[in-house]
């Protein structure tokens, strides 16, 4: 069986230690996608990113494998490896040009999306006025289906997450994205944007995230309520898990240069308090092992659970990495 864990966080730095990877590995995850830059991220950074993680990566051949096809992740999986691809949160690390999601894809990025929390020139974001998908969104939607990257619609404006999934030539999902039906907040999604990913053949990955989870110490059985919910709305073929953990790292600081105001990319007004007592909590690493048996806690026969695990997201993969 196939467990993918859809979306992780590391520091943003070439030294980010990659002991929290090797416990997704202890746990029995097959496939983990890994953050390499977010909106607010220059360029220099996210490419020291990439070096970084993908050294590491193969410093370590005989546990990582940084994965290109389907195929890799089960030849990993079948010698007992942890199979790796990167994310890119938001399309600014684009420069407005769509020959770069090529290159980022060479680069090992397998999963994207166009906006992170605020607009730009390219999607809306969802703690942002409402701003469809534009011209330049369009051409690089397209890249995006031509390059065989994963189209994903997590931190994206309702609306502008509506024109990717008419736009996309291929399956669209959220990667760390949780149901607005069971906790309203702005990061969580619509049962219409759930349909609307759906009807594209793809999937809704439910977060670990305290805040979008509604509860103070996440753990298994909150994040399979989630994802039995999905399930329950459009068919457990449409369902998995991006528990989204961060990981900060004592001593390695991975703010972005400048002028860099938090404040502006997770607004107060949208729940983002950055009080100790707001700040957001995961379930453990370890809690991918209780999933399954959450999961089908939820009415889920084993088979189904295995869908929801890897299955689902292994099949959106097969189509849209080729
Ligand atoms: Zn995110």
């Amino acid at each position: 069986m196939i467990l993918w864990e859809a979306h992780a966080c590391l520091p943003l730095h070439p030294q980010a230690d990659f002991a929290p990877i090797a416990q997704f590995h202890a746990a029995g995850v097959s496939y983990v996608s890994i953050n390499i830059g977010m909106d607010m991220n220059p360029l220099s950074q996210v490419m020291a990113t990439i070096a970084g993680f993908r050294a590491t990566i193969a410093s370590q051949p005989e546990r990582y494998v940084l994965a290109s096809t389907v195929q890799d992740i089960r030849d990993a999986a079948a010698a007992g490896k942890l199979a790796i691809g990167f994310d890119l949160e938001g399309a600014m690390p684009l420069l407005e040009e769509p020959a770069m999601v090529a290159l980022y894809r060479s680069l090992g990025v397998r999963q994207m999306h166009l906006a992170y929390n605020r607009n730009n020139s390219v999607a809306g974001g969802c703690h942002d006025d409402e701003q469809g998908l534009t011209p330049l969104g369009h051409r690089i939607v397209a890249a995006i289906n031509a390059a065989g990257v994963l189209m994903d619609c997590s931190h994206t404006g309702r609306k502008c997450s509506l024109d990717i999934m008419a736009a996309s030539s291929a399956p669209v999902i959220f990667s760390h994205s949780n149901p607005l039906g069971l906790v309203e907040h702005g990061r969580n999604v619509t049962d219409e944007q759930i349909r609307g990913i759906a009807a594209t053949g793809g999937v809704v990955c439910v977060s670990g995230v305290s805040k979008f989870l509604g509860t103070r110490t996440p753990g298994a059985d909150d994040v399979a309520r989630h994802a039995a919910y999905v399930a329950n709305l459009v068919g457990v073929q449409h369902a998995g898990i991006g528990l989204d953990i961060s990981f900060p790292q004592p001593g390695l600081n991975d703010d972005p240069p400048g002028d860099y105001d938090p404040s502006y990319w997770w607004p107060a007004s949208a729940g983002y308090d950055r009080s100790a007592i707001a700040r957001s909590t995961y379930p453990p690493i370890s809690a991918w092992q209780e999933l399954g048996a959450a999961l089908q806690r939820t009415g889920m026969t084993a088979d189904e659970a295995a869908l929801v695990l890897g299955g689902n997201m292994m099949r959106v993969a097969q189509r849209v990495w080729g």
